[in-house]
């Protein structure tokens, strides 16, 4: 990796080096655990940045694990999605792939040495009864029924729920813990639930799944985990997680250390809420620029060193809070602004014709591919009696503060000659149609000989010689900055979230590269999109404008 910086400092790396300290460790182990039920978000990026980060600073090992407890819901799509974007994210993952559902086998096992500790019952309650029995925050729960059967009774109904003989509903195992805890995940929390799904890695050969709680811990201890990261959502949890590892026989105790997750402003992190957009088609699917997903976030332009460099400046902690948007549109713009070529495109373009250049005639002017990177080259762009600009770029009248073109007035071409406006063509409509322009011939790239002074530059592309190009702007997905707390999130989709405009860059950009980034110039930093560019056409995407328009566009 590139961003060979100091390491970052969080509490959690504390907590790791007081553990190297001491002799409790002597190397560390993490573990990056999706559920493969949908596609991974910038939110998972922050988890994955920090296992896989702890892992390569302290020379030790990360894993990465489907947590493929809930086959209903799960899918080889989603499994096969998480590993591209964790390794696009430049992480490697310590030996094979792991799934929970490797360890089926032996959480069965433990399951049964709960049994027969009388840790572990068969209860049979309905689900409406189970959260009816569990009680409430003020209120503790009360015992089922069931929770008295003897260990002979309970490993003879859990053998009956594995070999399919209960309907789905009408059993589960639950451990034997305290229906009167304060923390209700300790109330006989139900560990295996009967579902009759087929599983994308096990097949048909288990009609019983484990619960996430006593699957994590158990898979964490089996495979040696350290430290055992998640999110602040599990610290209750944390408590059923030792009491599990603290009565079965198993080796290792992992520790679990929990940190806030990363919320985004204007974004939804959500995966069933992602997962929505995706199946109503409010977006294209996953991968759509505008959503908060690593797939969308690669085909809008962003880099994985920028999404790194994202975590790196949000960092860990325990503390609650919403990252603002610009927040990460600046990595993305410092890394294109330090690394993107250059190039002109016009977006709503107009015709000028330049009456005093030569009919016919097309000269070469040189543009520097980066303004302060020489080393970056430079390359030659046609420039001929009809150009296009941008329709923003002219104004019939304008004052002081409007550095661009004004009728009778002078404005530079980038890179080019100074032109001035000397008359407009319009439609019926009013709307202009061409632009008459004259140009000094004696300012190519030196100012008027005169000392005129013209200030403002403008960008432009030889009409003749431009290539037609789809241009797609995105903009924020919804229209407020909490979406996720709205009675009903789709309503505040931003209807202007994705503009599509139809303009020309300069010829240059026919080879232009599929994952490379260009900076339009004075318009920002755009790629072509993986999905509709090819070889007929030209589609670009807007990763970012050149500047944080955000702080004027909220309130
Ligand atoms: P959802 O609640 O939307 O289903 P999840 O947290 O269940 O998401 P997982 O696939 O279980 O998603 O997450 C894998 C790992 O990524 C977990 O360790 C989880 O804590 C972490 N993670 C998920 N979302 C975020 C987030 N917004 N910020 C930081 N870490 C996150
Ligand atoms: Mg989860």
């Amino acid at each position: 990796m590139s961003e060979a910086e100091a390491r970052p400092t969080n509490f959690i790396r504390q907590i790791i080096d007081e553990d190297l300290a001491s002799g409790k460790h002597n190397s560390i182990c993490t573990r990056f655990p999706p559920e493969p039920n949908g596609y991974l978000h910038i939110g998972h990026a922050k988890s994955i940045c920090l296992n896989f980060g702890i892992a390569q600073d302290y020379q030790g090992r990360c894993n990465l694990r489907f947590d493929d407890t809930n086959p209903a819901k799960e899918d080889i799509e989603f499994v096969d999605s998480i590993k591209h974007d964790v390794e696009w994210l430049g992480f490697k993952w310590s030996g094979n792939v792991r799934y929970s559902s490797d360890y089926f086998d032996q959480l069965f096992n433990y399951a049964l040495e709960l049994i027969n500790k009388g840790l572990a019952y068969v209860d049979e309650l309905t689900p409406e009864q189970i959260r009816e029995y569990r009680g409430s925050l003020t209120a503790p729960g009360k015992n089922s029924p069931y929770r008295d059967r003897s260990i002979e009774e309970n490993l003879a109904l859990f053998e009956k729920m594995r070999s399919g003989e209960f309907a789905e509903g009408t059993a589960c195992l639950r451990a034997k813990i305290d229906m009167a805890s304060p923390f209700i995940v300790m109330r006989d929390p139900v560990i295996y639930r009967i579902k009759f799904a087929e599983h994308h890695q096990t097949g048909n050969k288990w009609c019983i799944y484990p619960m996430y709680d006593f699957t994590h811990c158990i898979s964490d201890a089996l495979e040696g985990i350290t430290h055992s990261l998640c999110t602040l959502e599990f610290q209750d949890n944390r408590r059923l997680y030792d009491w599990v590892l603290d009565n079965i026989t198993i080796p290792a105790h992992p520790r679990q250390y929990e940190f806030s997750r990363l919320n985004l402003e204007y974004a939804i992190m959500s995966k069933r809420k992602l997962n929505q957009l995706v199946t109503e088609k409010v977006v294209e699917g996953w991968d759509d620029p505008r959503m908060p997903t690593i797939s969308g976030l690669r085909r809008r332009g962003y880099t994985a060193a920028s999404i790194r460099e994202f975590c790196k400046r949000i960092g860990v902690t325990k503390q609650d809070n919403t990252v603002e948007m610009a927040s990460l549109e600046s990595c993305i713009r410092d890394d294109l602004n330090e690394n993107a070529p250059r190039a002109m495109a016009v977006l709503d373009p107009v015709k000028v014709i330049i009456e005093n250049f030569p009919q016919g005639e097309v000269e070469m002017v040189t543009m520097p591919n980066h303004p302060n990177k020489p080393e970056m080259g430079s390359r030659q762009v046609p420039f001929s009696r009809e150009i296009y600009i941008d329709r923003a770029d002219f104004r019939e009248e304008a004052n002081k503060q409007y550095k661009r073109l004004v009728l009778g007035k002078e404005v530079r071409l980038r890179n080019a000659y100074v032109i001035k406006a000397e008359r407009v063509e319009k439609d019926e409509a009013g709307n202009i149609t061409t632009l008459h322009c004259s140009y000094d011939p004696d300012t190519l790239s030196k100012d008027p000989a005169d000392g005129r002074k013209v200030k403002g530059v403008i960008h432009w592309v030889s009409a003749e010689h431009a290539l037609p190009v789809e241009i797609r702007l995105y903009d924020r997905l919804f229209s407020v900055p909490n979406p996720g707390s709205a009675e009903d999130f789709l309503a505040t989709i931003n209807p202007e979230s994705l503009v599509i405009k139809q303009g020309f860059v300069e010829p240059g950009l026919k080879n232009a590269e599929k994952g490379k980034a260009y900076q339009f110039e004075r318009e920002g930093y755009f790629c072509l999109d993986s999905r509709y560019a090819s070889a007929e056409k030209l589609v670009f995407n807007r990763t970012v404008g050149l500047r944080d328009t955000w702080a004027k566009m909220g309130e």
